[in-house]
């Protein structure tokens, strides 16, 4: 991609995580340039688009009609379409739609570019004083209190900062089910970046999970992060 204008291909473009100014100028240039914009909600996207003047088509690429739509998206991408990809927020592919879009998109010869940005994995983990020189992104914890149990035990040997994503819902039991194997680690509870009401608890394991179990579920999004088992300092 040069830096003036969108190449054909299929365009991947971060969006804020919260606040709708978090975006980049190349963003919204390539945005306003692309032939159509492909979106988890069009009411969401939308709503930033509108917010920064841009006017483009948008088209639906979810979960549930991604293997119905792909072979048409790469038919339009074939016959030289500038698209995008955007996800309800933050990095597209990121715990969102778009992997096996690109992954298709490899496989037909046809370019994947990025217009990086933000992504709360990243967000949080910075703001978390935990140590960031490496990382495990665990995605979402499993759901079920079992598979979640052994997911988190059998990360214990890892020498890497965790991260989650997690449902204010689960938070507390995740936090319990973390308290049995990693008990005194150093942990943060990142909540609503970038927001009105963003704020990072800290404390070990145990502490956040005591915190979490007296109080109504917090309200909007959170990272749940580990520290890894020796600390640098
Ligand atoms: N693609 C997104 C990204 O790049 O971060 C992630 C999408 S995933 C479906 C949504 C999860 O990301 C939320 O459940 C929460 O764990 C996390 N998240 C998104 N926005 C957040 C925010 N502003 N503050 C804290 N966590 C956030």
């Amino acid at each position: 991609m040069t830096s003036s204008s969108l190449n054909t291909g299929l365009t991947l473009i971060a969006t804020p995580i919260g606040n709708m100014q978090d975006i980049s100028l190349r963003a919204v240039r390539a945005l306003s340039e692309a032939d159509e914009v492909l979106c988890e909600d069009t009411r969401i996207s939308r709503k930033l688009l509108s917010k920064h003047g841009i006017k483009t088509k948008l088209g639906l690429y979810h979960e549930h009609n991604a293997p119905a739509v792909r072979p048409k998206i790469l038919k339009r991408l074939k016959d030289g379409r500038k698209i995008v990809l955007i996800s309800d927020a933050g990095t597209p592919t990121i715990s969102d739609p778009g992997y096996q879009l690109v992954n298709a998109c490899i496989d037909s010869n046809i370019e994947v570019s990025t217009i990086p940005g933000p992504t709360a994995l990243i967000a949080a983990l910075s703001v978390s004083g935990l140590p960031t020189d490496k990382f495990y992104f665990g995605g979402f914890l499993p759901t079920k209190k079992n598979a979640r149990r052994k997911s988190l035990a059998s990360l214990q040997q890892l020498d890497a900062t965790l991260v989650f994503y997690e449902s204010p819902a689960r938070l507390a039991a995740s936090l319990e089910d973390a308290a049995n194997y990693y008990s005194e680690r150093p942990a943060a509870i990142a909540r609503e970046l970038t927001k009105l009401y963003e704020e990072v608890k800290r404390g070990t394991v145990l502490e956040l999970s005591k915190l979490f179990s007296k109080t109504q579920p917090p309200k909007g999004e959170v990272v749940f992060l580990i520290s890894p088992p020796f600390s640098l300092e």
